[in-house]
């Protein structure tokens, strides 16, 4: 459920019209419903309530620091993938013994900085890794809690860009290798195995791959038991999917029921890392038609907003639904809705059947997750602006760049 409603005919997001949005900060112009992600938030708190656990968001689906510090003051947890991240939840007033560090390739200066901050666990991806933290944590004259990212080798029958937990990815350590690495990283003076974690891909609709990865690596728990090595925590990744158009994804109470019904009898902490779910249906694009251009084949209605503000359409051949601000009675027609950015692959919508004239204002929706935060200034564009709703308020959470932002920083010898 989300907060994103026709009110008399005017898309509103909580109680402010759209159209509202866009005369006082322009177009294009990211939007979010505060209490969309408060909802959401919520709604896996209860659903994990019958568990000791602990929700770490995947701060790279949305990294404003109005939305890390909203979830951070509901008690949120974070899961980060670089310094940078780390530095803003920090500065969002998020608390560091409720940071992961999760993500393939961790420079030493971000193991030392994490470590400074006294984050909660590292989630190491690769024996090499296990040797760089155990160097730098004594270095630091630390011990680093770990958790070994297990690739469990299940289909998670998502976009193949998205699926990570198949061998064949650069994620995690096999996991018929995990055992000799976890007695490597026992064997290791300056590393404190707490815990193990897998993330099999993101945007799951099916839970049943994501039950026989969460069975895999609690058969693995029990071996390294056996061996002595007890774990304190079960990371469960991300990836919950949501609905861009006619998926229908498990609820978060399925979801917990499932993990919850394996976890049953053990004395394990469960971490779960969601991130599209709790902001993608809770921010839109809000973009504006510059022109339309009907033609024999294809009609085109160009907007100002493209794929460098929205990436999806393009990376992934991702559906967002295109909703009129102010929806016409009649001369509905079926339009592409493109960018003006010089590449084919620009569209944010095709084949959508749409009452619009030049003028009008269209919001894309499910744009809160992996919108803004791959936003590029490809073609010399500046980036738009956030704006967070919450009840009647509206809150510029990030201005829009300017024309000298473009090239802060660049220099020329000439
Ligand atoms: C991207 C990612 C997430 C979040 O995925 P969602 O699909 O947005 O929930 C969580 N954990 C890891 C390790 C990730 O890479």
């Amino acid at each position: 459920m989300d907060h994103f409603n026709y009110q008399a005919d005017r898309l509103c997001v909580e109680d402010v019209p759209l159209e509202a949005i866009a005369q006082t900060y322009g177009t294009p112009a990211y939007v979010y419903s505060g209490a969309t992600i408060r909802r959401h938030f919520d709604v896996f708190e209860q659903a994990l309530a019958g568990q000791s656990h602990l929700i770490c968001y995947a701060v790279k689906a949305n990294s404003n620091l109005a939305i890390l510090g909203l979830l951070a003051s509901l008690g949120a947890g974070f899961d980060i993938v670089s310094g940078g991240e780390l530095t803003r939840v920090l500065r969002a007033g998020g608390r560091a013994d409720r940071v992961v560090f999760s993500g393939v390739g961790k420079r030493r200066d971000e193991m030392a900085q994490a470590l400074e901050a006294g984050i909660r666990c590292f989630n190491v991806e690769s024996q090499a890794e296990l040797t760089q933290l155990n160097d730098v944590a004594g270095s630091l004259g630390r011990r680093a809690p770990v958790s070994l990212r297990v690739n469990p080798d299940v289909d998670a029958k998502t976009h193949p860009y998205i699926a990570t937990g198949l061998k064949q990815n650069k994620f995690g350590i096999a996991i018929d290798a995990a055992e000799a690495a976890y007695r490597q990283a026992a064997d290791l003076p300056h590393l404190d195995v707490c815990g193990v974690d897998f993330h099999i891909g993101s945007q799951l609709t099916d839970l049943s791959p994501f039950r026989d990865a969460t069975q895999r690596v609690l058969d693995l728990v029990d071996r390294l038991a056996d061996q002595g090595i007890v774990l304190r925590h079960l990371d469960a990744g991300g990836g919950l999917g949501i609905r861009y158009r006619n998926e229908n994804p498990p609820a978060p109470a399925d979801y917990a029921r499932t993990v919850g019904e394996l976890l049953q009898g053990r004395d394990l902490e469960l971490l779960v890392e969601p991130g599209r779910v709790l902001v993608g249906n809770a921010g839109v694009l809000l973009t504006q038609v510059l022109l339309l251009k009907p033609a024999d084949h294809r009609n085109f209605a160009v907007v100002d907003a493209a794929m460098n503000d929205l990436l999806r359409p393009t990376l992934y051949d991702a559906y967002h639904d295109i909703l009129p601000v102010s929806p016409r009675e009649d001369g509905h027609k079926i339009w592409d809705i493109v960018g003006p950015v010089c590449e084919t692959g620009d569209w944010l919508g095709r084949e959508r059947e749409l009452a619009i004239q030049t003028g009008d204002y269209l919001a894309v929706r499910s744009a809160g997750a992996y919108g803004f935060v791959m936003a590029s200034n490809y073609n010399s564009r500046p980036r738009p602006p956030e704006i967070l709703v919450e009840g009647e308020q509206m809150f510029l959470v990030r201005e829009r760049e300017t024309l000298d932002d473009l090239f802060r920083g660049e220099r020329s010898p000439y």
